[in-house]
């Protein structure tokens, strides 16, 4: 009877210090990709300046998130710019303010059950979203890299990029966020007009391979219009236009 009061306090007392511990060793091993993202990104001209945020789920119930601190230069970009906020958007580890769409984060992980949500401001997704404007949103079909996309399986796949007026009001725009994504469940990414592109994946790997995916379409696109315009035709997959 006391040998079994022992064992039971002994791991009572090991169980909260192992999983603060690997919560810990997690919120590290994201806040190191996120950082790494964040340079190769800076590097390949999508989120220049203090452009761009980036996320990923530390835990989702409750939801805590690690994400960039708000203005800090992704090309040089550190773990210790990473910040852990809970699901009430309050730091609950590291120093800083954290990026100020963190509600649209959060939003996109809410509703997508998302593990990491990425955000860029590259040139293509910001023409695009303007010329498309109108529309409201991109086509982007035919083409065989739409099969990198998470349940894609064929070029001939039809993706709807939406696009949302951009606006300073995070609350009102994480708000209008939720309710596209509702609506429109199938679309693996958005764009905010004039502003930028936003995806997300089931972990940072997925979702950085998402924006590969798209940026590299859109900037296919953008291509393809200035080809268009030279040659007074119009490529296949430009359907939105
Ligand atoms: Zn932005």
């Amino acid at each position: 009877m006391i040998r079994k009061k022992l064992i039971r306090s002994s791991r009572g007392a090991r169980t909260p210090l192992a999983t603060s511990n690997s919560r810990g060793r997690r919120f590290s091993d994201l806040a190191s990709v996120l950082a790494e993202i964040g340079r190769d990104f800076y590097a390949r001209g999508w989120v220049l300046g203090t452009s761009g945020n980036f996320s990923a789920v530390v835990r989702h119930n409750p939801l805590h998130l690690a994400i960039t601190s708000t203005a800090v230069d992704k090309g040089s970009l550190t773990p210790a710019q990473i910040l852990e906020l809970d699901e009430r958007g309050r730091i609950a580890r590291g120093h800083g303010r954290p990026s100020t769409e963190a509600a649209i984060h959060f939003a996109i992980v809410r509703v997508r059950g998302a593990g990491a949500v990425l955000h860029t401001h590259s040139v293509s997704s910001t023409l695009l979203s303007e010329v498309y404007a109108a529309k409201g949103g991109v086509t982007l079909e035919g083409y065989e890299m739409l099969k990198g996309l998470r349940g894609v399986t064929s070029h001939q796949h039809r993706e709807w990029l939406p696009i949302l007026e951009n606006s300073q009001d995070i609350p009102r725009l994480s708000q209008a966020v939720a309710e596209i994504l509702e609506q429109q469940p199938g679309t693996h990414g958005f764009l905010l007009r004039q502003h930028g592109l936003y995806t997300w994946g089931t972990e940072p790997a997925e979702a950085k391979r998402h924006v590969e995916i798209l940026e590299f379409l859109l900037e296919v696109m953008v291509r393809s219009r200035a080809g268009w315009n030279i040659l007074g035709e119009k490529p296949q997959g430009l359907r939105g236009s």
